[in-house]
């Protein structure tokens, strides 16, 4: 139940989806890999929105060159686990939510365990061998799979829903080579934000899930959205018998 510091905490979105709306976020758990660029909007986002409970993995700690892009890090936190100095400012933030602090690397052997319990999984790691981990235990365990990634001033994203919309490797069926990619901070603000409305109307059960991907340029201020269709032969989501 939501007690009254929370309705007034909340008073301007029970305008738009009333308590019982407020409650099913209350009751929501959301699994976030990644706790960087990506991760910071996004636990902050959830947070403020009041989902019950943020569940966020990530085995790094913060470090200087960090600092431009992942708010939720700050100077005094250089050597501190990115997951504890996140936990720290989200309780702050809003003391009202539950925030689970995984300091762990996301592997083929722990994936299940960890999104098994969540309504929704959010990408927001920065390389696509861990992100084909979670593409998998999303459609084994038919949870949604918010997709988000950057590069420099250019972002992207998708909502996956298995069996129903394409899945990560329809789109990328291989990964692009890892390297130390360039970025400003703005750009994984804008995605990770854009991710945290998906994962807020997924819960809400409100608006139309972004199915297509979704192409961001910053430098020219264009977003453009791609309807993106299941592939038959894909190794991930396809039927091995076409
Ligand atoms: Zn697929």
């Amino acid at each position: 139940m939501l007690n009254e510091q929370e309705l007034q905490r909340y008073q301007r979105q029970l305008l738009m989806f009333d308590k019982e709306g407020q409650e099913k976020l209350k009751q929501s758990r959301v699994f976030i890999a990644g706790g960087g660029g990506l991760g910071c909007p996004i636990a902050l986002y959830l947070a403020v929105a009041g989902v019950g409970c943020i569940d966020i993995a990530d085995m790094d700690a913060v470090e200087q060159t960090n600092l431009n892009r992942q708010v939720l890090h700050w100077e005094k936190d250089i050597g501190k686990p990115k997951v504890l100095s996140i936990k720290e400012k989200i309780r702050q933030i809003n003391p009202y939510i539950n925030i689970i602090a995984r300091h762990v690397t996301i592997t083929e052997e722990n994936v299940l365990e960890l999104v098994r319990d969540a309504d929704i999984i959010v990408d927001a790691l920065d390389n696509f061998s861990a992100r084909y981990l979670l593409n998998h235990a999303s459609l084994q365990t038919g949870i949604p799979l918010v997709h988000g990634a950057i590069r420099g001033f250019d972002g992207q994203l998708m909502t996956i829903i298995p069996g129903k919309t394409a899945c990560l490797k329809c789109v990328f069926p291989h990964a692009p080579p890892e390297e130390v990619f360039p970025v400003i901070g703005v750009t994984p603000g804008i995605i990770g934000t854009i991710q945290a409305n998906e994962v807020l109307k997924y819960l809400l059960q409100t608006g139309e899930p972004l199915e297509g991907l979704l192409v961001w340029d910053g430098l020219n201020a264009k977003m453009d959205s791609f309807k993106i269709q299941r592939r038959n032969k894909c190794e991930a989501c396809g039927d091995p018998d076409l």
